[in-house]
């Protein structure tokens, strides 16, 4: 994986989050808190660390929502926690999962949100009135997921006003929108945002998998469905993907897998006067079902976190 020219194969900034990034910037002196919403199964790659040095550092309330915890392996949820609270010690850290939150959950969630961002060292106004949270994070994590639940949330007070123009839909940072009366918060939506440039070809694939960069190449699906595979068999979690393939052993090899699944949902496709299996659908449709935890929960960074821990160990052994 690393031998592929990883780079060229992905377009991850474009213009809009140059300017998303200039912008929040800019609002920084109005901004009360900063809510981020992050994937819970990778809780170290696209960490946009920008984010962090260029608005939190060291001025302003950040808490960090680990969204889709259902999808991420349980047994990684308070290590990447930990982890992130190593790398950013002002971070507040919660974990959650938005798709299937109750209006009660919500409610908690939300009052611990306000509650961290209110008690923060940083929490500079002297009045608790008014609150200005923007709320950012990369492409695909929950950002809309969360905006709307607040709104659901307030919808039944009839507190949840816009003030200034329409929002464009996270293409640029919406105008702030009164989340509620009592307290009266204002949030603004963000579009997303990954760092310029991204560190390894590993980081580059588990955002592939996690939807957090557009795979725009086609054909270029069977590799990344290959370093999916890579990763089910590196963490142990071949069962799932044996059933599902029907397969009777683990496999290194995509091929015998994408092969298998072709078979099964009759995906095929006519490449010069005769059928063949479509082993590009089929490499997609492998991705998505990664992606949508068909084949278990799973931390894609789990080997970054069990890096981290063996290093803690080393030094306490010392
Ligand atoms: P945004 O690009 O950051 O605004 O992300 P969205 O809110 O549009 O969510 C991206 C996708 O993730 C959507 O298909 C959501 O339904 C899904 N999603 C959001 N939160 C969760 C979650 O907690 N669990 C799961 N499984 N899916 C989620």
């Amino acid at each position: 994986f690393q031998s592929i020219r990883w780079k060229d194969m992905i377009r991850w900034f474009p213009g809009h989050m140059h300017r998303g990034m200039k912008d929040l910037e800019q609002s920084l002196s109005t901004v009360d808190g900063i809510i981020e919403v992050h994937d819970a199964r990778i809780p170290h790659s696209g960490r946009n660390t920008q984010l962090y040095q260029r608005l939190v550092g060291g001025h302003k309330p950040h808490v960090l929502i680990l969204n889709k915890s259902d999808l991420a392996d349980p047994n990684y949820l308070n290590k990447s926690i930990e982890y992130i609270q190593s790398e950013q010690p002002n971070t507040q850290v919660i974990h959650t999962s938005l798709a299937s939150i109750d209006m009660k959950e919500m409610t908690n969630l939300f009052g611990r949100l306000l509650q961290q961002i209110v008690e923060s060292p940083r929490y500079t106004r002297s009045s608790t009135v008014e609150y200005n949270i923007v709320v950012c994070g990369i492409p695909n994590v929950g950002k809309s997921t969360f905006i709307n639940k607040l709104r659901n949330l307030f919808a039944n007070k009839a507190s949840c006003e816009q003030v200034g123009a329409s929002p464009g839909v996270t293409r640029k940072m919406s105008e702030k929108v009164k989340i509620s009366n009592r307290p009266k918060v204002f949030v603004r939506d963000t579009p997303g945002i990954l760092e310029p440039r991204l560190k390894s070809a590993d980081e580059s694939f588990r955002l592939l998998l996690t939807n957090s960069i557009p795979i725009q190449q086609r054909e270029l699906s069977d590799i990344i469905a290959d370093y999916g595979l890579f990763l089910l068999n590196k963490y142990d979690k071949q069962r799932l993907y044996m059933k599902y393939c029907e397969l009777d052993k683990p496999s290194d090899d995509i091929l015998p897998v994408l092969l298998s699944l072709a078979k099964i949902k009759h995906c095929t496709q006519i490449y010069r006067d005769k059928r063949g299996y479509d082993l590009t659908g089929t490499a997609l449709h492998f991705i998505n079902e990664i992606n949508k935890g068909t084949f278990g929960q799973i931390t894609f960074d789990q080997d970054i976190l069990d890096e981290k821990e063996n290093e803690k160990l080393n030094d306490t052994n010392l």
